[in-house]
């Protein structure tokens, strides 16, 4: 079983201590060991970024996204490699791990418009001979905390654009799937990095912790869970550092009456079950308004979620993949037993599923409950599996009052033909990203992803105007050049023209 290094100041660095396995979820076998790092291997992280930042911040935006440009090329190139790294320890298929890769490589993209984006702000003459202009400077040494389930894509929302607006950067990736994530780091090490700009550190409670108490990490960007993502922001701003956290989520479609139903429903396979419902996007409630409207979806679903293809997602042409632990797939099952206890309709039980070949991967089968009510733990909870649940209301104003009443408000969606109904939906919903008739409204990068209410600790959003913005701080100029000839006398009032 291979060991996974850190990267840290440019070099591979194993070490002896603490360790996890991390697991093929296809075989559900242990494939490599990866060491978990201590206080001290931090630090050392933090010093090499330190060190590096005074040369890296004076380093011209343009040379700066010289590298992001060779990154993205590097990317392309790697990207089967990559896909299949991916697939291999996350469980995702091959054609999803692809498109998490290219959704990941927009961000790059963003980040070579470093000299545009770093511009700045600027007023000649805002007084006699006085100009004024704001500049947008690095903050320093800033760290990331990232989860498992987009192990390409969601680092990629980070660091790139950190980088390239002069900050150094520690990386935490999530230790259940860490191999592409570090294979991604040592591309843009390639691609003319110089050391120590970013570092990849594993570990758990032991290595955040130690970033979360450092005076020299000034800001942390996290996504994950919502536990762990208040606990971030709470003891990252009590230390005066800004925080970014992304949380979880629990993701309604609303179906109206008039929605094209085929298509809606097209789109609602893909939204709950693509990536085995491992997605903060992932839609996990369908709330119909009408019997009518939720019968006929039910009818169709079943026979699709049936034939849903399922198998190692190394294999090609399949529609999900595995679990990513064990301990996830029995956490999603105890969820479906929870369910029935609490009196929702199973109409579809993916449990018990074993895939030829692979009889000990960590597989579930889709899953469908229909009646199901907001007290049950099923509607409150996030599953993160692929189980849908379908809840029946009367009205629009019904499904809106049920959306805004939950604790999350990361992604949600409106399928209907009615641009009045929509455009309501959009202004009154509590939800940070909405879709009308489309499922997953993640904004492409030079738009900015972030939820409300507890998916999202936090002002700022992840990457684009609100990433720039989070990466750097402002700083204001006023400057006056006083003609020669001219004495002017001292002024005692507040300056004002
Ligand atoms: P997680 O919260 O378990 O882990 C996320 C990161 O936090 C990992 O790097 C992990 O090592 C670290 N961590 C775990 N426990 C910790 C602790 N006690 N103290 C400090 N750090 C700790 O999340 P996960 O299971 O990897 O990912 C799934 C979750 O992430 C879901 O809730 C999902 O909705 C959420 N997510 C949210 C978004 C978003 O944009 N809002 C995007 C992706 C995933």
């Amino acid at each position: 079983m291979s060991v996974i290094p850190h990267l840290i100041n440019g070099e591979l660095v194993t070490e002896n201590g603490r360790a996890v396995d991390v697991f093929n979820p296809s075989t559900g076998q242990a494939i490599h060991k990866l060491p978990l790092a201590t206080r001290e291997t931090i630090q050392s992280a933090i010093d090499a970024a330190k060190a590096a930042f005074p040369a890296w911040r004076n380093t011209p935006p343009a040379k700066r996204a010289q590298v992001m440009f060779r990154f993205k090329q590097l990317l392309e190139q790697n990207e089967a490699r990559i896909a299949q790294l991916i697939s291999e320890e996350h469980g995702k298929t091959l054609e999803d791990a692809a498109g998490e890769l290219k959704r990941g490589i927009e961000n790059v993209e963003f980040a070579c418009a470093a000299p545009e984006i770093l511009k700045g702000e600027y007023s000649r003459n805002v007084g006699p001979n006085i100009d004024a202009w704001s500049d947008f400077q690095p903050l320093g040494v800033v760290a990331g905390i990232t989860p498992f389930n987009f192990p390409a894509m969601v680092p990629l929302w980070m660091y790139p654009l950190a980088i390239v607006c002069g900050n150094c950067f520690i990386l935490k990736p999530s230790e259940r799937d860490p191999s592409s994530t570090l294979l991604i780091a040592q591309l843009l090490l390639e691609a003319g990095l110089p050391k120590g700009v970013l570092s990849v550190v594993h570990g758990d409670k032991t290595a955040v912790d130690a970033l979360i108490e450092a005076p020299e990490v000034k800001a942390l960007s996290f996504v994950g869970s919502t536990p762990i993502a208040e606990y971030i922001y709470s003891e990252g701003t009590k230390r005066g550092k800004r925080v970014q956290a992304l949380g979880g989520a629990k993701n309604h479609a609303v179906l109206m009456p008039d929605a094209d139903l085929d298509n809606a429903i097209s789109a609602l396979m893909g939204a709950a079950y693509g990536s085995c419902g491992e997605r903060c996007m992932a839609i996990s409630v369908a709330v119909c308004v009408g019997d009518q409207v939720a019968d006929a979806l039910v009818a169709k679903l079943v026979p699709q979620i049936k034939a849903l293809k399922i198998g190692a997602g190394t294999n090609c042409g399949l529609d999900m993949g595995p679990l990513v632990t064990g301990q996830a797939r029995d956490k999603v099952s105890g969820y479906v037993e929870d369910g029935v206890a609490a009196g929702a309709k199973l109409v579809v039980d993916g449990r018990g599923l074993t895939v030829a070949g692979h009889e000990e991967g960590f597989f579930l089968g889709g899953c469908l409950f229909d009646n199901v009510t907001p007290e049950m733990r099923i509607y409150k909870e996030e599953i993160f599996g692929p189980v849908l649940c379908v809840v029946r209301v009367n009205s629009l104003e019904e499904a809106m009052q049920l959306i805004n009443d939950h604790e999350y408000g990361n992604g949600t969606c409106i399928f209907t033909r009615d641009g009045e109904a929509a455009r309501l939906f959009c202004d009154e919903i509590e939800v940070g990203m909405v879709g009308v008739n489309v499922p997953l409204p993640v904004p492409v990068a030079y738009h900015s992803f972030g939820g409300w209410k507890r998916s999202l600790f936090g002002d700022l959003h992840a990457y684009g105007p609100d990433g720039v913005r989070f990466y750097t701080r402002r700083k204001a100029i006023t400057q006056r050049w006083p003609q020669r000839a001219s004495h002017e006398a001292s002024q005692f009032a507040f300056p004002s023209l």
